[in-house]
């Protein structure tokens, strides 16, 4: 082995704002056959915004704000965002909690409230049209989260987050090398698979819960090597997980420690010339 054509390989790499944290990852880089991509902050630019609210939108925004006000999660900054806009006033909340991968929940005025996806439906009725507003609005691609009072739908809010304008390109590249390409995501099927078709990626896993990430990183190995790319706090397991993790600059620390690459211009484009730097790296070294 020679250190030097490491040394050389990512220092090139660091030069084109692709870092290689350690020498590991090279080796198994030729032998990869699938790219797995978290969607939120990785496909898409991570800047969700509020587009349509069904519902009484005053009632729907109050409620909505003051749960999400304690959570850190990017569709509460989107709701937080579209409330300080509308100049909406916030009711005061108790006993917040955040549920996993599904939404919220608190009580305002003595009353039990949540903003979530379905997931958070238990003895909930929704009605016709609500369902059909939601079906729409997946189909544009919209996350839909259903807002509550008291075991009622009071409203739905949609929050749409654009792919980065260079996602689709990035994609092409890594399926004209023969790579397949995965979604893995929390969110809704219909809306992955609306995003997943705007960029091109062959495969969607959709409403997977966060720990479950990196079982399905693990169950896409048995068909040959896996690089994970993410960003996310629950996207640290998978990008362990991985063959080859790839971490976007603008992640979370955790993902970026998990990562053994990270790419500093959160380019997904930088993906396919990061194999490909590691595949010539390493095969200078061998
Ligand atoms: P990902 O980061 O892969 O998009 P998450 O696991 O963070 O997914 O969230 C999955 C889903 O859970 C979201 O699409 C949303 O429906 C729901 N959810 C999570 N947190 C919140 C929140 N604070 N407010 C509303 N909905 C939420
Ligand atoms: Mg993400």
């Amino acid at each position: 082995a020679t250190p030097t054509a490491l040394m050389v390989g990512t220092g090139r790499g660091a030069k084109m704002g692709i870092l290689i944290k350690n020498g590991e990852v090279l080796e198994d880089v030729n032998d990869v056959k699938t790219v797995v991509f978290d969607k939120t902050g990785t496909i898409t630019k991570g800047k969700p915004e509020v587009t349509d609210i069904v519902g009484n939108n005053e009632q729907v925004l109050k409620i909505a704000s003051a749960l999400e006000e304690s959570s850190e999660h990017p569709l509460a900054t989107a709701i937080l965002e579209k409330a300080k806009q509308s100049k909406v006033e916030k009711s005061a909340v108790n006993n917040f909690q955040a549920i996993e991968g599904k939404g919220v929940s608190a009580t305002i005025n003595g009353q039990n409230a949540f903003v979530g996806n379905d997931k958070l439906l238990h003895d909930v009725d929704i009605t016709k049209d609500m369902k059909y507003q939601m079906i729409k609005l997946q189909n544009e691609a919209k996350t839909v989260v259903f807002v509550g009072l008291n075991d009622q739908i009071i409203g739905l809010i949609a929050i749409q987050d654009a792919p980065k304008e260079t996602s689709k390109e990035a994609i092409a590249t890594l399926k004209a090398r023969g790579l397949r390409t995965v979604m893995l995501t929390g969110d809704n099927k219909r809306v992955a698979q609306a995003i997943a078709q705007e960029v091109g990626i062959d495969d969607v896993i959709a409403d997977v819960l966060p720990g479950d990430k990196a079982d399905h990183v693990e169950a896409l190995q048995k068909s040959g090597k896996v690089a994970f790319v993410g960003d996310g706090i629950n996207d640290a397991p998978a990008l362990t997980m991985a063959d080859v993790g790839i971490a976007m600059g603008s992640g979370t620390d955790i993902a970026i420690e998990s990562g053994g690459i990270v790419l500093m211009k959160n380019d997904l484009r930088d993906v396919a010339k990061a194999l490909e730097l590691s595949r010539k790296t390493f095969n200078r070294i061998k």
